[in-house]
């Protein structure tokens, strides 16, 4: 069986006082079990306090978000190298918050992967439908489309990254993929990964998972673990989910 990977998504929440306390909690309360890895994504003035916060513990680190250029006039922007240079791990790109708020679109988050994956970093690379486009069918076509651009601008480097499949209907919302409609989009995009010689990329499955459902996603075959957002933010049940 698959590690599962479980990784917590802060969004744009946290403060230092808040913060310590989370990461005194996963540092001390993390046994790595055999099988199991968990890591954080934080926001980015916070990367050095989870740096210095986690070192010496098994819990992995990473950013929101990625430039896809590796320096220049790009105002606002963090680099991969920047994010590597003090030991960053993984990077998300192309949240759907990051798709919808900021326009970005398949070609950039491509790009964005192929960057981090310069640095040495692994990018989690998000994919899933809107609710309309789930309605209309489309569900297989949008994350296969979205994954094929990846899969275009990395070639023979996509077995490197992380795939995170997070229908838009689910994230935030409390409305959860039942574990048979997450499976049946994890096979699919397997099936790609698997046609690309990539079948070993550990496919997350997000979108309001807590405790309390994760044991069900966690049990399907191709769901390899979780990108949690609102249940990364409460330490104990974040472990609970990794544990599940
Ligand atoms: C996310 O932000 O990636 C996410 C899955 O959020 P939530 O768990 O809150 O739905």
């Amino acid at each position: 069986m698959r590690t599962k990977l479980t990784v917590g998504n802060w969004k744009m929440n946290g403060g230092l006082a808040d913060n310590a306390a989370r990461l005194g909690g996963l540092a001390g309360g993390w046994k790595a079990p055999a099988g199991r890895e968990i890591a954080v994504c934080a926001p980015f003035p916070y990367l050095a306090q989870v740096q210095s916060a986690l070192a010496g513990s098994a819990v992995a680190w990473g950013a929101q978000d990625v430039s896809a250029h590796a320096s220049g006039a790009y105002t606002g922007e963090v680099s991969a190298g920047m994010l590597a240079e003090f030991g960053c791990r993984y990077a998300i790109v192309g949240h759907s918050e990051r798709r919808q708020l900021h326009g970005e679109r398949d070609g950039t988050v491509a790009a964005k992967a192929k960057a981090a994956l310069s640095a040495g970093l692994t990018p989690i690379v998000c994919v899933g439908e809107t609710l309309a486009e789930r309605d209309a069918g489309a569900t297989e076509s949008v994350v296969i489309r979205q994954l094929a651009a990846v899969a275009d601008a990395l070639g023979g480097d996509l077995g490197r990254i992380v795939l995170a499949y997070e229908p838009v209907w689910a994230i935030g919302t409390g409305r959860t993929a039942s574990p048979a409609e997450a499976q049946a989009v994890h096979a699919t995009l397997r099936a790609r990964l698997a046609g690309a010689g990539a079948r070993d990329v550990a496919v997350l499955y997000g979108g309001s998972v807590k405790a309390a459902n994760a044991a069900a996603l966690y049990a399907m075959p191709d769901v390899d673990g979780g990108l949690i957002g609102g249940a990364s933010l409460d330490a104990k049940e974040f472990l609970a989910i990794a544990l599940a």
